[in-house]
């Protein structure tokens, strides 16, 4: 059973006409744990319709690069396979979303979809709904508590969220078994799944390559948590934040591309009742839905306004401060500073597309302290950040990099530069962690894969 607060019906299902259920695969690109799909099924059967799901490449998708349309590929093929021992075929567009999907939808009994909560995803959801006029119902099922379910309202910190979110989580963990299509599917236009490849090669930026540590696709992200749970997760409280371990579930492309549902790696982890659960759950529930309900309930989430004013007020002040080094955007992509750490976590993410999760906050904060203004500074960080990271462009991406600069944390004692906005330094890293030995980590990176753009 599909919790009713996932289901939004934008126009109701008339009796008696269309061809297929149409799934529209936007942001859950899995066959497995995808409600979404298990929605269109149910629909399916009573009405004895097939299902067609059908995902659209959109070469001109806000900020993606080869990197990221290699993972998504992966995951499409991951979910093509698998969905195809469904019987459910998958077939592909490549173009502008809402004129393909459109196109498809006119035989359409329905269009479901999932739920994106970035502008880019709303955008194209209203204009396919006001554009074809077909019947339309997305299911929210990238989080664990729906988004308006958790909160009405956008939240100041982590701490009033997990109060909220806190209670309902136990009634959210429901995820429905993975039905086959009932019905022969009809012959759709569209490319099939297993010529994704060909969609990714021309029309796309590729000055950034793909990531050789990491795969797309839901076998891999299954893979990964399991890894995470036998080997990691009963250090994970004392060793996460330390860069020179090993020990995150590296989930984050996965959850991003929707490989994975977040449910199911809640339930799995929650089956183990092991030392760990907890911390791991406050980041994959507190702090990511958190994430998700700063996109959803602040329209400027991507700007430097979105920030509180706290903070605004405090950087403004503090805009003309001296500051000790100030490095351009082409020196700090290209890992060009005087501090060894940063430039070791700047090497990682543009070889790797991850960083480790401690760095991201010291790299996001050094380039606040390091450019001529906290504008030209958070507007950097966004756009590394999300050029680089497979996980980037995400509501993640954009909380995290608020976070640097005062968002869902609170004043801190006034210094230059900084303001109130909380500070980092490169002898705290090495105060808590073994930092030379992450540094030696990465130098082993550039040693056997290069520095992309860099040879
Ligand atoms: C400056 C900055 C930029 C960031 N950019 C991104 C980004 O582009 N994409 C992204 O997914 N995350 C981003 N984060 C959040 C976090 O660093 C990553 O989610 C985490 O490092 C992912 O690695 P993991 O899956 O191995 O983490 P794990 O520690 O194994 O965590 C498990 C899951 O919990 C969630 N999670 C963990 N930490 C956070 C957090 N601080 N905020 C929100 N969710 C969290 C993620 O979904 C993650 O996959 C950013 C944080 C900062 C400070």
């Amino acid at each position: 059973m599909i919790d009713r607060s996932r289901i939004r019906e934008i126009r109701a299902l008339p009796a008696g006409k269309g061809k297929y259920v149409l799934y529209w695969m936007q942001s859950s690109v899995r066959s497995g744990g995808n409600m979404a799909l298990a929605y269109a099924l149910a629909i399916a059967r009573t009405r004895d319709l097939p299902v067609v799901t059908c995902f659209c490449i959109d070469p001109s998708y806000p900020e993606a690069n080869l990197r990221h349309f290699t993972f998504l590929a992966e995951g499409i093929l991951s979910a093509g396979k698998r969905l195809s021992r469904r019987k459910i075929p998958l077939v592909l567009r490549r173009g502008d979303p809402v004129k393909e999907i459109s196109d498809l939808a006119r035989d359409a009994a329905l269009v479901v979809t999932d739920r994106g909560y970035l502008s880019y995803h709303r955008r194209c959801r209203e204009a396919l709904a006001r554009e074809t006029g077909c019947p339309f119902t997305v299911v929210e099922d990238n989080a664990i508590v729906p988004v308006e379910r958790a909160s009405q309202k956008e939240e100041w910190s982590a701490g009033t969220f997990r109060r909220k979110i806190g209670g309902l989580v136990p009634f959210f963990l429901d995820l429905p078994a993975d039905a086959v299509s009932v019905r022969k599917p009809p012959d759709i236009d569209g490319i099939p799944y297993r010529d994704v490849k060909t969609l990714i090669h021309s029309g796309i930026d590729s000055t950034v390559g793909p990531s050789p540590l990491f795969r797309g696709g839901e076998d891999e992200a299954r893979r990964r948590l399991e890894i995470f749970i036998k080997d990691k997760l009963p250090i994970y409280p004392s060793r996460r934040n330390d860069p020179s371990w090993d020990v995150l579930s590296h989930l984050s492309p996965y959850l991003h591309f929707g490989n994975i549902s977040p449910l199911e790696c809640a339930s799995r982890v929650l089956e183990t009742q092991g030392q760990g659960t907890g911390e791991f759950l406050d980041q994959l529930i507190v702090r990511r839905e958190l994430a998700i309900n700063f996109v959803h309930y602040n329209p400027r989430y991507d700007s430097f306004q979105g920030l509180p004013s706290w903070a605004l007020e405090t950087l403004a002040h503090h805009a003309r401060d001296l500051r000790e080094y100030t490095y351009t955007a082409r020196e700090l992509e290209r890992a060009a500073t005087h501090e060894p750490y940063w430039n070791a976590c700047q090497n990682e993410l543009v070889i790797t597309g991850k960083m480790h999760g401690y760095m991201r906050m010291y790299w996001a904060k050094k380039i606040l302290e390091w450019t001529r203004s906290p504008e030209e500074a958070f507007s950097l960080a966004l756009v590394l950040n999300n050029r680089y990271e497979l996980d980037g462009r995400d509501p993640s991406s954009y909380a995290g990099i608020a976070w640097c600069f005062g968002k869902h944390d609170r004043p801190w004692p006034e210094r230059p530069v900084f303001g109130k906005v909380r500070y980092m330094n490169a002898a705290g890293l090495a105060r808590k962690f073994r930092i030379d030995g992450y540094v030696q980590q990465v130098e082993a990176l550039i040693e056997k894969y290069g520095i992309p753009g860099r040879e």
